[in-house]
């Protein structure tokens, strides 16, 4: 039973009762339509309410049964709707708190709505790169008027019930310290013998001159919904509820929706949802693993990282020691950490009470001693494997018994970290991303060691610093570090060969990425990757790199922090102007090379650049160092400003299909430095087998 049915003298009171938000699966939709014909065939009942228990009224459609035939089975939510719609006893939806999507529809198929205050409506299904398509383009305009549920469904944002108060969606908002189910009982009652019942369906939409209204929609959305074609397609089904008589409204509807379904945009969309959801679970760790409470954190190092890590701690509402070893690196690292708050006050993002608040749970110190008791400590200092090993080991002698040790290294070997603790259950990596503050990835990595208990809480931490975790095993670079090499490594080719550097970030920023791999460089430093190369040249040698990035650091060209990188740079100004000396040097590079440099078209840059992370993310798939293609996936999307769209690169592999994939590849492999397009056995199987990474 996923509703349950009472009587209450002469009313009917269906609950909806599926856990957690009471999703409208096939369980649910069943015992809701059964629950209205019990109540139909019942003279004693002379109304019914429908409301939820728990959380939520409904949060629409059961994640669950997405992309599942159980979707389509009947009852289906149309069945319900109709269902309620037809009853010739009078339906009341009572709603609190969640009440969203397809929970939204049903409401709007009922005679009444009632509800408390603080309610969160919406129909959020943009956000997934759909429309309401169980009727609610068509009636929420009938009740809210044609602006306001324009909004609402071409945003999904949620808007609360006492701001909705007054309109046709709600009958009556009760006061707050009204018993729901008994207010609901008792409208009931009030309008059991009113007829003819109510109906949205039966009301018209009146907007004076709504074609001009509708114009300037379609030209507005048009110009912020960039690839996504969701957002326009809501404004046209909207417009439909005006224009079109009802159920020729719901029709069109309908045809809309599942047009959008089939479109790659929303399907890269659900992809990303399902995969955000399902990269906090970790096969061999139960959610029932017991976590380590986290109440005073602690970090080494107030660097770029140490400070913005800090920073989360600080939001989360959670006190954090920043240790230095210098009382002016402290005290530098502290004032950039005022300054980002202060910014972002400036900006009103922040109250002067919470800015206080924030400051105020972050302190500095350069003694070990006084962050003994911390629950977490996280090391954020230089990339040396000898600093780390003075800071671990020293943390091993002064941190409290149970503390986590975590370490935000980028590259190094996490296990060889942990052995220079006597505690290696207790240390796991905490891989940030810069700035840290800002971006979502937190990159979770599980040593040989690293103990259950520990990655568990690990992995709740990062919610509550409201980041997306992904465990990623230990190897050089991790997920998103290792991929990302060899990303860079076909833009270097690219030069050799015939690109310049705005060609190359033009191609893939055309492509979706928020910054070509030039321009980013630029942003991040140049001598960042310029250090990594020297130690593979040491301990890879068999790695070949474009020794153009070399040449420009030996320019002193570290990018946008020294006034020149790939690009020029105007004081003040972060805008890249393409310089005539970087380019010189690159053309004169391939003349040294003997490289007679051709034309290369954008299609030729996108899928190098492209299926070298995906080639990369094959093998670390294979090695299990990624759980899952998706986590792969989150990784890019959070981390490396992949276009959403596009759904990360592993299921963008899969919408080309794996054979095409590596047919381009053989293609590649027959160009210069063509050992670097071996092809990930994984990737082989799996076309052969006419399959794809997530399935
Ligand atoms: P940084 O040079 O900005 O900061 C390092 C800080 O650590 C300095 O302030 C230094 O004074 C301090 N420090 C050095 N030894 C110390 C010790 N023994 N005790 C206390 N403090 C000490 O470096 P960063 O960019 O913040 O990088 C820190 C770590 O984070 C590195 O492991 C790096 O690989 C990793 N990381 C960096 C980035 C990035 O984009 N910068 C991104 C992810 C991870």
């Amino acid at each position: 039973m996923s509703a349950e049915y009472q009587v209450n003298g002469s009313v009917a009171v269906i609950t909806l009762n599926n856990p957690p938000v009471n999703g409208l699966g096939l369980a649910t939709r069943t015992a809701a339509v059964d629950g209205i014909r019990k109540a139909l065939a019942d003279d004693s009942v002379k109304a019914i309410v429908i409301t939820g228990a728990g959380k939520a009224f409904s949060g629409g459609a059961d994640i669950k049964e997405f992309n599942s035939p159980k979707a389509l089975t009947e009852p289906t939510l149309h069945t319900l709707i109709n269902v309620a719609e037809g009853s010739t006893k009078p339906v009341v939806a009572a709603i609190h708190s969640v009440c969203m999507g397809g929970g939204l529809e049903l409401a709007l198929g009922c005679n009444y709505r009632v509800a408390m205050p603080g309610a969160q409506i919406a129909l959020p299904e943009v956000k997934l790169g759909l429309l309401p398509g169980a009727g609610g383009t068509q009636r929420l305009p009938r009740v809210l008027g044609l602006e306001m549920a324009l909004n609402m469904i071409v945003s999904g944002t949620p808007v609360m019930s006492d701001k909705l108060a007054g309109t046709a969606l709600f009958d009556e908002v009760f006061a707050a310290d009204a018993n729901l189910i008994d207010s609901a009982v008792a409208f009931a009652n009030k309008v059991a013998d009113v007829r003819p019942l109510p109906r949205v369906r039966d009301r018209s939409v009146d907007y004076p001159n709504h074609e001009a209204f509708l114009q300037f929609s379609r030209n507005t959305v048009k110009a912020m919904a960039g690839p996504f074609p969701a957002p326009l397609e809501c404004v046209e089904t909207v417009a439909a509820s005006v224009t079109k008589k009802f159920e020729d409204g719901l029709k069109f509807e309908r045809e809309r929706f599942l047009h959008l379904i089939q479109t790659p945009e929303s399907k890269a969309l659900r992809h990303a949802f399902f995969a955000e959801r399902v990269a906090s679970k970790v096969p061999d760790v139960p959610s029932d693993t017991p976590t380590r409470a986290i109440k005073k954190a602690a970090i080494i190092g107030a660097g770029t990282m140490g400070g913005g890590i800090a920073m989360n701690f600080a939001n989360a509402g959670i006190p954090v020691v920043l240790v230095e070893t210098k009382q002016e690196a402290l005290d530098k690292g502290l004032a950039t950490i005022r300054k980002n708050y202060e910014n972002t006050m400036k900006k009103g993002k922040l109250t002067a009470e919470k800015f206080e608040q924030r400051v105020g749970l972050i302190t500095g110190t350069l003694s070990y001693d006084e962050i003994a008791d911390a629950d977490i400590v996280i090391e954020a200092v230089f990339e040396e494997m000898s600093v780390k090993e003075s800071v671990f080991r020293k943390l091993d002698s002064v941190m409290k018994p149970g503390a986590i040790l975590a370490s935000n290294t980028s590259t190094l070997d996490l296990n060889k970290i942990a052995s220079f603790t006597n505690r290696p259950q207790d240390v796991v990596g905490t891989h940030f991303f810069s700035p840290a503050n800002v971006m979502k990835l937190l990159e979770i990595v599980r040593g040989e060691k690293t103990g259950k208990d520990v990655l568990a809480t690990t992995l709740a931490l990062s919610k509550k610093l409201r980041k997306t975790g992904v465990v990623s095993g230990v190897c050089d670079g991790f997920i998103g570090n290792r991929m990302i090499e060899q990303y860079s490594r076909q833009a270097g080719f690219l030069l050799d060969e015939g690109c310049l550097p705005e060609q190359v970030d033009k191609a893939i920023e055309k492509f979706g990425f928020a910054m070509g791999p030039f321009r980013m460089g630029d942003l991040a430093g140049n001598d960042i990757g310029w250090a990594i190369r020297k130690r593979r040249y040491i301990e890879s040698p068999q790695m070949t790199y474009s020794k153009n990035a070399d040449l420009l650091c030996e320019m002193g060209r570290f990018g946008q922090k020294t006034g020149g990188g790939w690009y020029d740079y105007k004081a003040g100004d972060r805008k890249a102007y393409p310089s005539q000396e970087v380019n010189d040097m690159i053309v004169k590079h391939s003349a040294d090379l003997g490289v007679e440099r051709r034309k290369i078209s954008d299609q030729e840059i996108i899928e190098r650049l492209v299926y070298s992370l995906v080639n990369e993310g094959a093998r670390i798939l294979d090695e299990g160092i990624a759980m899952r293609a998706s986590d792969i996936d989150m990784v890019y999307l959070t981390g490396y400003g992949f276009p959403v769209f596009r759904g990360g690169p592993m299921f963008y592999a899969d919408q080309v299909g794996l054979s095409n994939v590596l047919m381009a590849m053989e293609k590649y492999a027959k160009g210069r430095h063509g050992d670097a397009w071996a092809p990930a056995p994984l990737m082989v199987k799996l076309a052969a087998e006419g399959k794809g990474f997530n399935g």
